[in-house]
Formats: structure tokens, C-alpha cells, sequence
């Protein structure tokens, strides 16, 4: 069944190509945030079913609004997102209790993840 995803990244490009993957698979974008503290406020007022996070942006960066978001959802569904430099996260984003990480060159596997 079609998941309602918000999708955080601080690049546009990359919303994006996101929601091209997401949405002829059925899911709906919700919303779109560019920074964490953005991200916080609409994950409050949307309550989407999943979010893809991002990790480096200005302002606050993912893992700091998953916690946040985490400390208001328990049960919260996020994908990280990383570019290569960013692999070094995965085992602490695996600590925090995400849903999974994906590469942003292989986006597609966020597919297999919701599906899983
Ligand atoms: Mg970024």
C-alpha cells in the first residue's frame, strides 16, 4: 500500500529524484523539508508513515532531527540518505533505531526498504 513520505534534503535535485522513485510506486509526498528544524516541525504536523533524511544540512543536520524526532515518535520510520563520505554514519544511524540507509547513488534500494 502507498506510503505518505516526507522528504528532507537540503538539495532540491535530490527531492527531486526521490519522489520520482517514490511516487510511480504508489507513495505520496506529503512534504519536503531542507533542514532538520524544518523537518522536526513538518514530521509534528504531518505525522507521515516515512521519512527520507538526509544527513548534512545547514541550520541541523539529520541525525540531530532524527533524535528529535525519535524523542516525539518512538515508533518514527526513517531512510537515511548519504553520499559516499557520509558512509561512516551508517552504524551509528543503525544505533539510533532507523528504518535503514541507502546510498543516494543506488536511491532506488529505498524502495526495497519500505518494501521490506
Ligand atoms: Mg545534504
Amino acid at each position: 500500500m502507498g506510503k505518505r513520505i516526507l522528504i528532507v534534503d537540503d538539495s532540491s535535485m535530490m527531492r527531486k529524484m526521490i519522489a520520482k522513485i517514490l511516487q510511480p510506486e504508489g507513495h505520496t509526498i506529503i512534504g519536503e523539508a531542507k533542514n532538520g528544524l524544518e523537518a522536526i516541525d513538518l514530521y509534528k504536523s504531518l505525522q507521515p508513515d516515512i521519512v527520507t533524511m538526509d544527513i548534512t544540512m545547514r541550520d541541523m543536520d539529520g541525525l540531530e532531527a532524527a533524535k528529535e524526532i525519535f524523542s516525539f515518535d518512538d515508533s518514527a520510520q526513517i531512510i537515511f540518505l548519504s553520499n559516499l563520505d557520509e558512509e561512516k554514519y551508517r552504524e551509528e544511524v543503525e544505533r539510533l533505531g532507523a528504518l535503514g540507509f541507502a546510498n543516494k547513488h543506488k536511491a532506488k534500494e529505498i524502495l526495497d526498504i519500505i518494501n521490506r
